[in-house]
């Protein structure tokens, strides 16, 4: 037993010894990461991976070696503090040359395909679903917002609300909420309303901001590849909320020359949360649509 005990007692104190030893380099490191950021050009999506591959690995270890070692808790919070730190920090919209790229009807069998491009690009974008294709597709959902794209609700089966009683228009909003809050453990905070259809009511029952678009690409009716892109990219200007449906493959094909040429000229793409800086007005684009 005595034996036992003081080699567990060994153990633990090395285990102690390595894991302040890591918990220095990691620290150094991320401080070092966090300096060579700019926020002018890192994305998110950029600086996590790399720490936060190691960061969650270690938050493991470290909680074990509390339980064994009685590591103190101090240490617990130096692993919280290299995570806040290894994140970059967020597009400044206001500063930085912004477009949000929006994506309504699916998820689809496309969606994946346009998440991979995306991801090229470390392209953030918002995904206005439709609750019906959620229930049928969830991990296409859990994987978009996963990967930092922002999910808005569509609602659940693309009626036109202002032709729906107040009943039925909270029906359509609160079961897509449900199912994409089963999917990813959020409600939508953003609205599209199927064909653009609002008016005051709608507006009022919806509670949340409506998001229109000022860049409408028409990609549903040409379903060609080369005529979204040069509509996509002639009409952005700062600022631009550019409507496409990730449920045509024509489109999805599209984004690469998209994301590449708007890239060049300087472009971040970020969800329509980020857009604003975090608060969208009530109404996005209602008026002065191209
Ligand atoms: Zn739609």
């Amino acid at each position: 037993m005595k034996i036992g005990a003081l080699r567990g007692t060994a153990g633990a104190l090395t285990l102690t010894a390595l894991l302040t030893t890591l918990l220095t380099t990691l620290l150094t490191t991320a401080c070092t990461t966090d300096r060579n950021v700019d926020p002018g050009t890192a994305s998110p999506a950029s600086a996590v991976p790399a720490s936060g591959t190691i960061t969650s690995g270690l938050s493991a270890g470290t909680a074990a070696a509390s339980r064994v070692a009685g590591l103190p808790a101090s240490a617990v919070r130096v692993v919280k503090v290299v995570k806040v730190a290894a994140r970059a920090r967020p597009v400044d919209c206001r500063r930085a040359k912004c477009v949000a790229l929006t994506f309504d009807d699916g998820p689809g069998a496309y969606t994946d395909a346009l998440l991979r491009h995306l991801a090229a690009y470390r392209a953030k974008a918002t995904f206005f679903v439709v609750g019906q294709n959620v229930a049928a597709n969830p991990g296409i959902v859990r994987r978009t917002y996963a990967a930092g794209h922002e999910i808005g609700s569509h609602t659940w089966s693309h009626p036109d609300l202002t032709k729906l009683p107040a009943a039925g228009v909270r029906a359509q909003l609160a079961r897509t909420d449900r199912v994409v809050k089963a999917a990813i453990g959020v409600v939508p905070r953003l609205v599209r309303p199927p064909y653009g259809a609002v008016n005051a009511a709608v507006s009022r029952l919806t509670g949340r901001p409506m998001v229109l678009w000022s860049v409408d690409t028409l990609d549903w009716r040409h379903r060609d590849s080369a005529k979204v892109a040069r509509k996509a990219v002639r009409s952005v200007r700062p600022g631009s909320v550019i409507l496409f449906h990730d449920i045509h493959p024509s489109t999805v094909r599209a984004m690469p020359r998209i994301l590449k040429a708007l890239s060049k000229r300087g472009y971040r793409f970020v969800t329509v949360t980020r857009l604003f800086n975090g608060h969208p007005p009530r109404t996005v684009y209602s008026a002065g649509l191209t």
